[in-house]
């Protein structure tokens, strides 16, 4: 049995990294980072079509996500499963919010499944930027998993501001292409 737990991103990835140091100041700006990784992530690799990023509260990129699945070959590495787990590597501490001093962002070029919410509550961060929704997702195919109807009012009930529809039309573009490809689609069964 293996006691390592290790993936890696896709080496096209290594010439695809924004500037740490460049600030993306608007729910679009941080969105465009995470549709861009996601169209990035079909085109080179057939791999699921999502993105996402984790800021710091100025706005700088901490860690960027691309859906593993399966390039990883494993069921839990959504986009942004690998960007909350880089960022909290990077930072090295599991709550990005650092007992509530930081308010980290993450922006995911789609709506976040039932697994993908859990990861988002227990990371810390305090702000939730979504692009496609869960119906865009399921008009291709894909299925998010069993959520409450109101989960953007739960997330805020626990400190967690959630926006919507931030360049929606982009990041559904990208699941049509995907499947226009002929991309794999997986679900929850
Ligand atoms: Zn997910």
């Amino acid at each position: 049995m293996s006691r390592h737990f290790e993936f890696a991103l896709p080496d096209w990835l290594a010439g695809a990294e924004p500037d740490p140091q460049e600030r993306y100041e608007t729910p679009e700006d941080r969105m465009g980072l995470a549709v861009r990784l996601a169209r990035q992530n079909v085109e080179h690799t057939l791999g699921g079509p999502f993105g996402a990023a984790v800021f710091d509260p100025a706005g700088r990129p901490v860690s960027v996500g691309v859906n593993l699945v399966l390039a990883e070959q494993c069921a839990v590495l959504h986009a942004e499963v690998v960007a909350l787990v880089l960022a909290q590597r990077r930072l090295g501490r599991f709550d990005l919010s650092d007992g509530g001093r930081e308010a980290c962002s993450l922006a995911s070029s789609t709506e976040p499944c039932m697994m993908c919410q859990g990861a988002v509550l227990w990371s810390g961060v305090r702000e939730l930027l979504c692009g496609a929704r869960d119906e865009d997702a399921r008009a291709v195919g894909f299925e998010e998993g069993i959520k409450p109807g109101d989960w953007a009012a739960r997330f805020r009930e626990r400190g967690v501001e959630v926006t919507r529809d931030v360049l929606r039309r982009q990041a559904a573009d990208v699941l049509r292409e995907y499947v226009d490809r002929g991309g794999v689609i997986y679900n929850a069964h």
